[in-house]
């Protein structure tokens, strides 16, 4: 390897994680990869991050990727958490399989993680080998950028490599590290921890860390830990309202897997559902699909619920009172969450004004696409050629598409109140309405063809389609198109 220079590389660490919870993670280091390979390199986001993207997307970038050198300044470091897996509570999790290089400061000042994820084991392994196989690396490097593009918070890759090792999973796959970007790396499994292990004094701090890191502004609420807990609540209800208006399926929303922050963490078994079908479940580990498709929205709460536990005695010295006021914040959630989705909802049937019939007008539209058996992605993208003069290219998505025509006319005499024509109407929802998603299929393709064959062009192929979500492109058609139909139903694997 050539001369590894890594003052060239600016990394400018500020971490603020490893200042201030000693005891809360241990100091690891990565793994040595015996011949590492750069495989994709984010150009962009390195320049986010004011990294230098020509200094690292070379021999000195790799070796830091890959876990071999550890760049100035950073302060690798495995984090501890605990969390509710499947309704279960599992006392100690933790980074089993990454390590937090330290935290950069952005060009828009805004502070980020940099982990690595697949670097070795750690204290927090579990008898797991802290490894990674490629597959699983390259899905959330290519669902974290579509989903990004797709404006949906969410953790982002840098960088995948791959480390010249073999990873034994059911058969012998190649290794590799993603190196993410998170806003922050702290869970709802993080405060459930600390509650547990350093009770109400580390939670405070914890607290504090949190607000100053990720909502500044409810310092100054009446009610600091009260106002934060509904900030994370709105943030995470209108993640999750975004999810479900792409039609998105995290597939293991375990607390461990839920961000203070609001970004999307964790695609581990998550993939996108063709047909509407509420019920849809990919992962194979979910078998009473309770991290169903349509059961998100009260895993969110479910989830936020355990964050409220951590914060009682935050709230109010009286735990009564402070148990009142959660309580009463708890069940505002579904609402925080219902105001983003019907928001998303309008937007993609072209509506920006507000009418107290939206959300009968929305629900009975999902009710034509359920019993059409429509295409949540391509039923949507094509609605909005209904308003240009052409519906059969939207009814064609349907199986029978007479309860359509009805629901339409409802739809055509709502936009009247809208006073915009048609033209700018089917604009708007081409901007909300993808028409590439990662396709199961195109996933499975591209992620074999690199582990498999070592040929990586699919996967940049179905990148560069993914990084303009809403921009029809002449020959891509076939990156449009759901699964061809097979008697088998697709399924999902932790895998990682
Ligand atoms: P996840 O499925 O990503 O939510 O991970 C759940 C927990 O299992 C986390 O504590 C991970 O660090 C740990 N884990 C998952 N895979 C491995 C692995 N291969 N080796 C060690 N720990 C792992
Ligand atoms: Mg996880």
């Amino acid at each position: 390897m050539d001369a590894f220079d890594p003052i060239q590389l600016h990394f400018n660490f500020d971490n603020s994680f490893a200042r201030t919870f000693k005891g809360f993670f241990v100091p690891c280091q990565a793994d040595p990869a015996v011949a590492p390979k750069l495989l994709q390199f984010n150009h962009a986001l390195a320049v986010e991050l004011g990294l230098d993207p020509v200094a690292l997307n070379s021999e000195a970038g790799l070796a830091i990727f890959s876990g071999n050198e550890t760049p100035n300044g950073a302060e690798p470091l495995a984090q501890a958490y605990a969390g509710h897996q499947f309704g279960g509570y599992a006392s100690q999790l933790g980074d089993g399989r990454a390590l937090l290089l330290g935290e950069v400061i952005d060009t828009q000042q805004r502070r980020r993680d940099i982990q690595l994820k697949g670097s070795g084991p750690t204290p927090f392994s579990r008898g797991g080998d802290g490894k990674a196989p490629l597959g699983p690396v390259l899905r959330e490097y290519l669902i974290g950028e579509s989903m990004h593009a797709l404006g949906i918070p969410t953790t982002r890759a840098l960088a995948a490599v791959t480390t010249g090792e073999e990873v034994y999973r059911e058969k012998a796959l190649p290794g590799a590290v993603l190196t993410r970007i998170a806003a922050s790396h702290i869970r709802v499994g993080t405060f459930e921890f600390f509650a547990a292990q350093g009770g109400v004094e580390k939670v405070r701090d914890l607290a504090d860390y949190a607000i100053a890191r990720h909502y500044p502004d409810t310092t100054d609420a009446e009610n600091p830990y009260l106002a934060f807990f509904t900030a994370v609540s709105d943030a995470q209800a209108a993640l999750v309202a975004g999810w479900m208006n792409i039609g998105f399926i995290h597939g293991v929303m375990n607390t461990d897997n839920m961000t203070i922050s609001g970004e999307t963490i964790d695609y581990g078994p998550c993939a996108f559902m063709d047909t509407y079908v509420p019920g849809t479940v990919f992962s194979s580990i979910d078998r009473h699909g309770r991290y169903a498709y349509a059961n998100q929205p009260e895993i969110l709460t479910w989830n936020l619920t355990r964050l409220a536990e951590t914060l009682i005695p935050l709230v109010d010295p009286d735990k009564d009172r402070a148990i009142k006021l959660l309580t009463d914040s708890v069940q505002h959630i579904q609402s925080l969450y219902e105001t983003h989705w019907l928001s998303g909802m309008r937007s993609k049937i072209g509506l920006t004004t507000e009418d107290p019939h939206d959300l009968e007008l929305v629900n009975d539209l999902l009710w034509v696409m359920k019993d059409g058996q429509a295409d949540f992605t391509l039923f949507f993208r094509r609605l909005s050629q209904a308003l240009r003069g052409d519906s059969d290219s939207v009814r064609n998505v349907l199986e029978q598409s007479g309860a359509f025509d009805v629901w339409a006319r409802r739809w055509r005499k709502r936009l009247e109140k809208e006073e915009v024509a048609a033209e700018s109407s089917a604009q708007a929802m081409d901007r909300v309405n993808p028409i590439y998603i990662p396709r199961n299929h195109k996933v499975e393709e591209a992620l074999a063809a690199a582990s498999d064959q070592e040929d990586m062009t699919p996967f940049s192929e179905l990148l560069s389609v993914l990084s303009h979500p809403f921009d029809e492109v002449a020959g891509k058609e076939a990156y449009a198109a759901p699964a061809p139909v097979t008697d088998t139903t697709y399924k999902t694997f932790c895998g990682t």
